[in-house]
């Protein structure tokens, strides 16, 4: 039964006249590789609501902080609206005709290997097909690559070497009729929440157990039955470990094992593995092994913590390993399940987006299918061998073998690791195009050229989720301006090129029709993805598309493998004999500490969309490290001060929170901060290059570095409500309700706060109201036009504690205190950001009212009642209230 829909409260009108009400729009939400529908609907204002479909099979009208957020994301606030040539606004003509010359050039100066184009799982199936059309057949280069390298490119190899082919085994469904589900390298709560609710709903339903494996305790921990805090990147000790654990207690499926190449040495490696590298209790991995053992129905899930490291094709097939030794794949309740982190990851996968794929699974140093696809697009030429990975693409770019790239919806220089370096490179590249619905990107100021594209309500096409599911994306909003969809930004180019007939679209239907045919040739080449039944889709019916999982369900069932048979050329599966390697980094007496990266609860990658709306920054404003009590103590680091990280070709500042989530000797950092919201929080910058040497995916969560206090001589908090122009040594800003916050600090404190504030806020002539004590190093100032508060400055020698929820709702009272006045409460900093609920606020209701669940906190607040992305939080809230209760 469907469950009633979740409120996206959010709505934009900014679109004004000639924005006409629309039905409700079924769509997919931009986010991660979930793929919740949506619904949006559009009033007579051109106002947008955005709520949960309760008919989409992923979600069933449920949504997360981020997608019930998507309304505010919609509007007009930094989007580019026209195509620009070295900075200067043009016509579409110019820029096109730029672009294709360029491109030709280059190509007949220096070869087609000397033009690149980087992707993204951003992307829609029909624009990632075309770009990958575009490059691979007719420019002639299989240099086309995609931010999904930096999220499940070792899954993909994985996948390959065990199945013979790239696919998801299983599917949602599982989940809820899993006995068991090991949540490994994922903080499912925060990265893909409406999963993690489908798990904990079966928990609730059906007593399904949970284990998290991961070296941080996060918030899918709460509530699970096991949490092994493995050391980082020994994942591969402790599923090796698990083989050696089922064999010994006998839980193999002969019979599925009949049909499997390569178990013999794979058990040969696990029973020559030990758990040493993980650190792990041995009682505790012990426990693990049992409830693995003898639980039939077991789902492993997976993610970055397994993909993004030196050893991650290793580590999945690791964890393969497990499920085709017991048989335990494609059956209900049961498989090795890869969530992928971007909305059309899969999608991407399935067009062969990867520079070392073809198209619909094909292999692109196969010739039988090089010569399907060549004469399938009547391509002049088409690669016979893999073209650069990400990391290496963005060398070839600094030392000057890509002399032209293509960057669509990505931001490299800031997500890449070793991020100066490929931000240094993009700038230096003698030509670069950047497609985006932004300019305000850090990639995007290093463009000659910039196409404006159409953002995510405004377009049309299909994505692929995590379980194989194809939804439509379509468009509710008009596109603003010149803005044009990507698919079209590559045909124009294309056709420009000389490539006309083969471009020839005019809409996406033809591009997603054309795709399902060349599957249907994959299909008889032996390839699992084949949706050739679509290929005669009407424009009418792929308009009217509902969610489609492949293969087409009548067919196969929905899952893969439980026949044991593969896409290898034998039909034969495949178990790869694995050996833990540390992480590529070595520790050193120079940069003694790990450090893990990965995503917030209410930010989306760059934060080029979740940046734009109050709630999702108020959950977290800043960047962040996590680091342990016992390291921050050895290294005089206070609770909320900054850390300076170093690595040997970085450099980040970030606000210390101190916890025992991290284990001592590492840290955790955020990905999302960038030169536009935290120049000094940019981690990629931190992270070293290293990759995987089959995936070619860089290790993201096991670099090195060192840690050291920031020496601040001054910390600052502002608010204002227009834009600040901070010049400080570190600032962080986001947009509060009334404007906007910075968090600020510099090496030396002015003598003029007075002048140095009106500067941050551009207000020279604004009436101030000031209080300094030179002695003890503070200042507050506010700042009032009309009568009315604009703006305000604390300045303390230590991290300046002033409500800050409170002050940044710029209110019309005296705020030099920096406090709410007496008897007005504290909320603290927000926990539930769809009703705006603090964490004080919730502790003294648990205190006060006595309250004893998450259900009783959300009757008395609301607080988690609406996405439920918060509920674990509040979860950890109630447990350490009653810690804190029982030491009294
Ligand atoms: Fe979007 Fe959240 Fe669903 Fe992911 S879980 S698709 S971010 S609503």
């Amino acid at each position: 039964m469907a469950a009633p829909a979740q409120t996206g409260a959010g709505q934009i009108s900014d679109r004004g006249a000639g924005t006409r009400p629309c039905a409700p729009i079924r769509s997919t939400c931009p986010y991660c590789g979930v793929g919740c529908g949506v619904r949006l609907d559009r009033d007579d204002t051109g106002a947008l609501t955005v709520t949960g479909d309760p008919d989409h099979p992923a979600n069933r009208g449920k949504l997360c902080s981020k997608g019930s957020a998507l309304a505010e994301t919609a509007g007009l606030q930094n989007r580019l609206l026209a195509p620009r040539v070295d900075g200067h606004d043009t016509d579409w003509d110019t820029a096109l005709q730029t672009v294709a010359h360029r491109f030709e050039r280059t190509i007949a100066e220096h070869g087609p290997d000397s033009v690149a184009f980087y992707a993204s799982g951003q992307m829609l199936t029909e624009d990632y097909y075309l770009a990958n059309k575009f490059m691979k057949g007719f420019v002639g280069t299989a240099n086309i690559d995609t931010n999904s390298r930096l999220c499940m490119a070792s899954t993909v190899a994985g996948h390959k070497r065990a199945f013979g082919t790239d696919t998801v085994p299983g599917t949602y469904e599982d989940l809820d009729e899993a006995d068991l589900v090991v949540i490994v390298g994922s903080n499912l709560a925060w990265c893909h929440p409406i999963l993690h609710q489908r798990v904990l709903a079966a928990k609730a339903r059906r007593g399904t157990r949970t284990v998290v494996i991961d070296p941080r305790r996060t918030a899918t921990c709460d509530g699970a039955d096991l949490h092994l805090p493995l050391r980082i990147g020994s994942d591969v000790a402790l599923f090796n470990g698990l083989l050696a654990a089922i064999y010994e207690g006998g839980a193999l499926d002969a019979g599925y094992l009949a049909q499997v190449d390569g178990f013999d040495a794979s058990l040969m490696s696990a029973m020559a593995s030990d758990l040493g590298p993980t650190g792990l209790d041995p009682d505790l991995a012990a426990s693990f092994f049992r409830l693995w053992i003898r639980t039939e129905r077991v789902v492993t899930i997976f993610s970055q913590g397994v993909n993004q490291s030196s050893s991650g094709t290793d580590k999945v097939n690791a964890i393969l390993n497990c499920h085709i030794a017991t048989g335990r794949i494609g059956k209900p309740g049961m498989g090795p399940f890869s969530v992928t982190g971007q909305p059309n990851a899969m999608g991407g996968r399935e067009v062969g987006g990867l520079s070392n794929t073809l198209a619909c699974h094909l292999d692109i140093e196969n010739p039988a299918h090089r010569t399907a696809v060549r004469d399938f697009w009547e391509a002049p030429r088409i690669p016979d061998a893999p073209g650069l990975k990400a990391v290496d693409m963005f060398r070839a770019v600094a030392d000057g073998r890509i002399k032209a790239l293509w960057i669509m919806h990505t931001n490299p220089a800031v997500t890449l690791p070793e991020a100066d370096a490929v931000r240094d490179a993009i700038a230096a590249c003698p030509f670069t195009v950047v497609s985006d619905i932004t300019a305000r990107t850090d990639t995007a100021r290093l463009a000659d050229v910039l196409l404006p594209a159409s953002a995510w309500a405004e377009k049309d096409g299909t994505v692929t989720n995590s379980d194989r599911t194809i939804s439509r994306q379509r468009s509710a909003l008009p596109a603003p301006g010149d803005a044009r969809p990507d698919w079209w930004h590559i045909a124009q180019v294309a056709r420009k090129m000389g490539f006309a007939t083969a471009f020839d679209y005019t809409e996406p239907a033809e591009i997603f029709r054309e795709h399902a045919a060349l599957s249907g040739i994959a299909g008889a080449l032996g390839r699992d993805f084949d949706i050739s039944e679509l290929s005669d889709l009407t424009n009418r019916a792929y308009d009217e598309m509902t969610p489609t999982r492949w293969p087409i369900a009548a067919k196969r069932g929905g899952r893969f493998f439980a026949d044991g048979r593969s896409f290898h050329d034998s039909g034969r599966m495949c178990m790869i004999p694995v050996r833990w390697r540390a992480p590529a980094a070595r520790q050193a007496p120079r940069f003694p500490f790990r450090l893990n990266t990965g995503r917030v609860r209410d930010h989306w990658h760059t934060m080029t969309r979740t940046g734009l709306t109050p709630r999702l920054s108020a959950h977290l404003a800043e960047p962040f490290v996590e680091i342990h009590p016992d390291d921050a103590t050895a290294l005089q680091i206070a609770p909320d001060t900054l850390v300076e990280l170093t690595a040997p070709k970085g450099h980040a500042v970030l606000r210390a929170t101190i916890t025992d989530a991290v284990q001592p000797g590492t840290l955790f950092a955020p990905m999302h901060w960038t030169a536009e919201t935290a120049p000094t929080g940019r981690i990629d910058a931190v992270v070293a290059g290293a990759t995987d040497p089959v995936s070619g995916q860089p290790e993201s969560k096991a670099s090195v570095c060192a840690a050291r206090a920031f020496a601040a001589a001054w910390y600052g908090f502002a608010v204002s409500s227009r834009p600040m122009t901070p010049t400080s040594a570190y600032w962080a800003m986001a947009p509060s309700g009334a404007g906007w916050r910075a968090e600020l600090a510099g090496r030396a404190a002015s003598q003029d706060w007075e002048a140095e504030a009106r500067a941050l806020f551009d207000l020279p002539t604004a009436q101030a109201q000031v209080l300094t004590d030179p002695a003890r190093g503070i200042a507050r100032l506010a700042f009032r036009e009309g009568g009315k508060l604009v703006a305000a400055l604390f300045v303390s020698p230590q991290p300046v504690g002033v409500m800050r929820d409170y002050l940044a709702g710029l209110p019309d009272e005296d705020v030099l205190s920096g406090r709410a006045p007496l008897g007005r409460p504290d909320p603290g900093p927000t926990l539930c950001s769809c009703f705006g609920v603090g964490v004080n606020t919730i502790l003294s209701a648990i205190e006060s009212d006595g309250l004893m669940t998450v259900e009783a906190v959300g009757a008395a607040l609301s607080a988690g009642t609406n996405c439920g992305s918060c509920r674990s939080e509040i979860a950890t809230l109630l447990t350490s209230a009653r810690v804190n209760e029982a030491a009294q």
